[in-house]
């Protein structure tokens, strides 16, 4: 006989693919939890079955009615409820978080299971900046209100993470470009699943190589942050040859100041020659 839960919202990460990545903690849960709210009964039943979980469902949305999501917090007084979704973590992207606001107004235990994350796991295969990033979630479906979307994003110094679906990848990336500027990215499917693949490019490129043929499966899309500071103007350029030049020969100069400003060393070789000259 296991032994039972104490009563709460349990917050159930399950795998994103392989059934191999729900955590021993999250099965042992799923076991013992009185009930299981989730998605699809016939996707989570698949789950339930790897994990020897046989236990009762009943289906969740942020959309159901009121009633439901009440009576789930009700039951969470004296039984253990746990939240699984399709896929991945609760509520990225997915149901669960006014079932959490409301657990918590009514002063519900909630404990959360840490695990498999689409949106993290394409981060760390990306090889893109990890310590500034947004997560995007689905673009609109229309290219007006995408637009809107990227455009609020475009001055921001982070990696952009985005949800998205094959039939819908190469328009999505050609946004993007436009509205974005053409930026590295890397478009990541299928993670953790027989046919994972990883393709980086710029943005236009990776738009032409799927324009022809939409690829299948699940898509998670990483887009670089806008570019370094803008190149250094003339006069910023002109002061720093100055003061090189008071240190190295022309030649010398000129390359200190096009690896420091990333300016292309045969016209500041040009400049120092006038500003020396005159
Ligand atoms: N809650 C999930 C999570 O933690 O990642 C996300 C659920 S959201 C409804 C589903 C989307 O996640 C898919 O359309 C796709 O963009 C992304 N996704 C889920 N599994 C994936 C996988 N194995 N590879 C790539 N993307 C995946």
């Amino acid at each position: 006989m296991m032994e039972a839960l104490s009563p709460g919202l349990y917050i159930v990460a399950g795998p994103i693919g392989n059934l191999s990545d729900l955590t021993p903690r999250a099965a042992d849960i799923l076991c013992r939890a009185d009930v299981v709210a989730v998605e699809d009964s016939r996707v989570s039943a698949k789950l339930l079955r790897h994990a020897g979980a046989e236990r009762p469902m009943v289906p969740y949305h942020d959309h159901s009615d009121a009633h439901v999501r009440q009576r789930l917090v009700e039951r969470m007084a004296s039984e253990a409820v746990a939240l699984l979704s399709d896929a991945g973590t609760p509520l990225i992207s997915d149901p669960g978080y006014k079932l959490v606001r409301d657990a918590r107004a009514a002063g519900r235990a909630i404990t959360t299971l840490p695990g498999p994350c689409a949106a993290i796991a394409a981060l760390t295969l990306s090889g893109l900046p990890t310590d500034r990033f947004l997560f995007m979630g689905f673009l609109p479906a229309k290219s007006k209100a995408r637009a809107d979307a990227l455009g609020e994003v475009a001055e921001l110094r982070a990696t952009l993470v985005f949800y998205e679906s094959g039939p819908r990848l190469a328009a999505s990336l050609t946004d993007m470009a436009l509205s974005l500027g053409d930026r590295e990215a890397v478009v990541t499917r299928e993670i953790s699943k027989t046919y994972e693949e990883v393709k980086a490019g710029l943005l236009t490129e990776l738009a032409g190589a799927y324009g022809d043929a939409p690829p299948k499966g699940e898509i998670v899309v990483i887009v670089a942050p806008p570019g370094e500071a803008p190149a250094a103007s003339q006069q910023d350029a002109d002061a720093l040859l100055a003061d090189a030049l008071e240190r190295l020969p022309v030649g010398k100069a000129a390359s200190e100041v096009a690896k420091a400003t990333g300016l292309d060393r045969r016209s500041l070789y040009a400049r120092a020659l006038e500003i020396k000259g005159g």
